[in-house]
């Protein structure tokens, strides 16, 4: 089929405003916040926008008809050129079927369509004194229905853990157009262990099982209060053993980030007056709860992190505890001050490693940037040993875009030595595939059968996730 029969096809089941064939058009879809789509062109077919599940099952029809790739897309804030048409073909833009459909908060949960907000979600349930926990960096644009494809979590996932903990159910619209509800067709409850469990197969499947057309989230109390420890460290091995005696204390912070040698650095010349002390490490501990829990736990994590750092701050003072994480919320953009001509690329940004091997792991990490000539940032969240790792190049030169694409493939390989995955929150997308066999061994030809059995025409987000067909390289 042509594209201009496909626009014609697209018309009958969409209104015309919603189904976009312009070159620009079409061109605005061709890029996610990846490094990888900076060097490739990846422009679909057609982009629909979808706001009914009827609409999405027509689509899917149609595309399984002539064997048409379909990609489903959020905000398009993936790192992994999730929501790019690697092959070609029709683009879902949910973003705009943006409904939360009902706040139940008799039964502490939420529904909602694909396209709302995070930050959005979250400021709606703030008047019910609720919350959903996760919380990417990305809050302000990326969608739920990129947070249950991606499984994404954030800073606080140390206490609250990912996206799949909180999903109880899905409305998924499969690759022929049937449509599911997975975690029972009514179901309320917030406990079930009926059937095998679909809603988690589709959780972090990235797209390339069907189309998420709406969520049932478990939603939690929101904390009443909040306090911030920093601890200043002159050993990088110090800043891990006191996380351990944290958690041996019986405390489990909702956040603990690190900052090495080299973010600190960066943060200063970002902006001199946030003004970090000069050291090889150092941790932010945050707290929630109530006020009298809060203050305990900080209080005793000062004491105990006092043991082996040279200087301990707790806080619940607002503006200090503003002043304190100020460091760790620019840290992401004030990696590309490390040099003049520099910038921060998200490839091999999210490693994940055990706890007992985070010192090792950024030890390497660092080696490895000397080894491939190429400055590199690490900071993250080191208390479930989630690294990010921002290599700082010139964009303009070939030279230095191939050394970090070694550098990156060493990071992502060093983390499968670890024992641990080449992505703890961004996921794989086409820009992992590569590693599913190295990581995932035979469960990853497991996955592909999976796919088969969803999706046996290949048209549901193909090219991403699965081992590619060839051992190598995109499928
Ligand atoms: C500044 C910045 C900070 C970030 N911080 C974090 C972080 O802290 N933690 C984290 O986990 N991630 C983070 N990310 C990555 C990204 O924001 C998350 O993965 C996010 O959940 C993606 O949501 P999205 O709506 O942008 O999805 P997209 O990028 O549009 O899509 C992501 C994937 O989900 C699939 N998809 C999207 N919607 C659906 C649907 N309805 N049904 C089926 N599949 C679908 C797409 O096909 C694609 O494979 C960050 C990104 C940026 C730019």
């Amino acid at each position: 089929m042509d594209r201009q029969q496909l626009a014609a096809e697209l018309k009958k089941i969409f209104p015309a405003e919603r189904v976009l064939t312009g070159e620009l058009e079409r061109k605005v879809y061709s890029y996610d916040s990846s490094f990888y789509a900076r060097f490739h062109s990846f422009v679909p077919d057609a982009v629909v926008l979808p706001r009914a599940t009827g609409e999405v099952s027509a689509v899917m029809r149609l595309a399984l008809k002539h064997g048409l790739p379909v990609v489903p897309r959020g905000a398009g804030s993936g790192e992994t050129c999730g929501c790019l048409a690697v092959r070609g073909g029709i683009v879902l833009d949910l973003s705009s079927w943006d409904t939360i459909e009902e706040i139940d908060a008799a039964n502490m949960q939420v529904f909602a369509r694909p396209g709302v907000v995070h930050y959005n979600l979250n400021e709606s349930l703030a008047g019910y004194g609720l919350f959903f926990p996760p919380d990417p960096g990305s809050t302000r644009m990326c969608t739920i229905g990129g947070m249950v494809a991606n499984n994404s979590s954030g800073l606080r996932a140390v206490k609250y853990g990912a996206t799949e903990q909180y999903v109880l159910g899905l409305e998924v619209v499969l690759p022929d157009g049937r449509v599911i509800q997975t975690g029972g067709v009514n179901c309320r409850a917030v406990k079930n262990v009926s059937g095998l469990n679909l809603t988690k197969l589709f959780v972090g499947s990235e797209g390339v099982l069907g189309v998420i057309t709406r969520v049932r989230l478990r939603v939690w109390p929101r904390p009443v209060a909040r306090g911030i420890a920093m601890a200043v460290f002159a050993d990088l091995e110090e800043a891990p053993a006191t996380v351990l005696d944290v958690y041996r204390s019986g405390i489990l912070p909702s956040g603990i980030e690190i900052l090495d040698s080299s973010a600190i650095r960066a943060v200063n010349m970002y902006n001199p007056a946030i003004n970090l002390p000069e050291a090889e490490a150092i941790l932010l501990f945050e707290v929630d709860g109530n006020p009298a829990g809060v203050e305990w736990e900080g209080r005793k994590i000062a004491e105990i992190a006092g043991k082996r750092a040279v200087s301990v701050e707790w806080t619940t003072d607002r503006e200090r505890m503003a002043d304190l994480w100020r460091g760790r919320s620019v840290t992401a953009v004030a990696a590309a001050r490390l040099r003049p001509d520099g910038s921060r690329i998200f490839a091999g940004e999210d490693i994940s490693v055990p706890f007992s091997k985070v010192t090792e792991a950024l030890r390497r990490i660092k080696e490895l940037g000397r080894e491939h000539g190429v400055a590199v940032v690490n900071y993250g969240h080191i208390g479930d040993g989630n690294i990010h790792t921002a290599p700082v190049i010139n964009l303009e030169s070939r030279e230095e875009v191939e050394q970090a694409n070694r550098l990156v493939d060493a990071i992502h390989r060093l983390a499968i030595e670890m024992g641990g995955s080449t992505t703890g929150e961004h996921g794989v997308g086409a820009v992992r595939n590569q590693y599913a066999l190295d990581e995932h061994g035979e469960a990853a030809n497991v996955m592909r059968k999976l796919k088969q059995a969803l999706d046996p025409g290949n048209i549901m987000n193909p090219g991403k996730l699965l081992p590619p067909e060839g051992g190598s390289g995109n499928d």
